[in-house]
């Protein structure tokens, strides 16, 4: 036998204890290793959950907007919710830029200065929103309608507002306008997101509807980013998720989110004139579409910023001989799944009252609570409300 093979083998054999111990001290410290990465993970990874109540406020759309969240996250995951503040702030002006017809650079501003009678190209936004104004002009029979705009501006509510006219010029100019207003002018296409309009003069304003959007979109995102326990609200349009989460002693508790309605009295501009119910609201959305907060006195008669797309005139228009009400319709609440629709129909079922708008919310079961100024000391507010309208507290 060559010493070579005794050799190998020796060699083999006298180092084979050495070999052994490297590769168990190998092992050795790899588990080490593994076993302090398990362990700093695991440490980590077991961070206890803190109740954090988290809220943010800005403005939007020339409203505010406020944001609160009640949620468990871990105590490492602060720095998430800086994100979540400038991502918030991120959408809403996208949709601001989209949408206004407050800033001329906007897609509805562009598209309603046009007088082109193609296809307008429009962001998936805007295609989105219009899509819905649509469908509901369609259910409401056209009480709610986005192409009132020249109407608005005309009764000085919108962004264009024509200065002061006689009321003698607003009837006129109205009955000039209203054969260029109509949903039936407008057409929408999702897949390539566009807008066309069957008429030069067509103008659209979603004011109505866009602020509810808005309010949907944050939510969507509060969601993708985790959180189960939040409410959004845009200039009063409101969606709640989950419960309110936090007591005064930071203890979890399952409160739901309690959104007020207010009584429909004009105040100071600033002012509040109380609550006329107090509602839980866990995973829906509430809109409120109100005459005292954008209003207009021309003769001693106050006229809202609601136009009635039927007759181009502010829905307290009265014609020559028509009586005036004994009582004011002065606000409409929904409370639907999403904001965008809650938003909508608030305004139609302001411009269709009390009647025709309690048979299309029984008929579509949208709950809908209008409420009456009755100038009756014992009874200053009247109700009247869908059956699918909760009675709160
Ligand atoms: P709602 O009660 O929800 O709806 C009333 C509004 O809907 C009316 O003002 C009118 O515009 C429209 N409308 C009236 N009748 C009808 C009808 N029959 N069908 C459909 N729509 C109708 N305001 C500013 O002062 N500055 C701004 O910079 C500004 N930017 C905006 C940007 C965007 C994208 C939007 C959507 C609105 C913006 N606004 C701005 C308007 C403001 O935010 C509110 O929309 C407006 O004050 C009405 O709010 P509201 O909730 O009272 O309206």
């Amino acid at each position: 036998m060559s010493n070579k093979t005794s050799n190998k083998t020796s060699i083999d054999h006298e180092d084979q204890p050495q070999a052994n111990n490297s590769f168990w001290d190998i092992i050795r410290y790899v588990s080490i290793i593994v076993l302090l990465a398990v362990g700093i993970w695991y440490y980590y990874s077991q961070k206890p959950l803190v109740l954090t109540a988290q809220e943010t406020r800005g403005m939007t759309m020339g409203t505010d907007y406020s944001v609160k969240v009640a949620d468990f996250v871990k105590e490492t995951d602060h720095r998430v919710w800086e994100n979540i503040e400038v991502k918030i702030q991120q959408r809403l002006d996208g949709i601001d830029r989209a949408m206004s017809t407050y800033r001329a650079d906007s897609e509805v501003s562009r598209f309603n200065n046009s007088d082109s009678t193609d296809w307008f190209n429009v962001s998936k936004d805007t295609a989105e929103v219009i899509h819905t104004a649509l469908e509901i002009s369609r259910l409401t029979e056209g009480a709610f309608d986005i192409t009132v705009s020249p109407l608005v501006d005309l009764w000085g509510f919108g962004a264009n507002q024509q200065a002061d006219l006689t009321f003698k010029d607003l009837e006129e100019k109205t009955i000039r306008i209203k054969p260029k207003i109509g949903y039936d002018k407008l057409e929408v296409r999702l897949q390539p997101p566009a807008i066309k309009k069957s008429i030069p003069e067509l103008r659209i304003d979603l004011s109505a509807i866009a602020k509810g959007y808005a309010v949907d979109c944050v939510a969507i995102l509060l969601e993708e980013n985790g959180f189960a326990n939040f409410m959004v609200e845009v200039g009063g349009e409101v969606r709640c998720r989950g419960y309110k989460g936090i007591s005064s002693n930071y203890k979890a508790t399952s409160h739901n989110w309690i959104i007020g309605i207010e009584k429909p009295f004009i105040v100071s501009p600033d002012g509040f004139s109380g609550l006329q119910r107090k509602l839980p609201i866990n995973d829906l959305a509430l809109a409120t579409s109100g005459d005292y907060q954008s209003y207009r006195e021309i003769n001693g008669v106050r006229y809202s910023h609601f136009i009635d797309p039927r007759t181009g005139f502010p829905t307290e228009y009265l014609a020559a001989g028509e009586p005036k009400p004994v009582e004011r319709l002065g606000s409409v609440s929904v409370i639907t799944e999403r904001c965008i629709h809650a938003d909508a129909w608030a305004t139609a079922f302001f411009v269709l009252g009390e009647h025709k708008g309690l048979e299309l919310a029984e008929k579509h079961g949208i709950a809908v609570l209008f409420l009456f100024r009755t100038e009756q000391k014992d009874q200053p507010v009247r109700e009247a409300a869908s059956t699918t309208f909760p009675k709160g507290e």
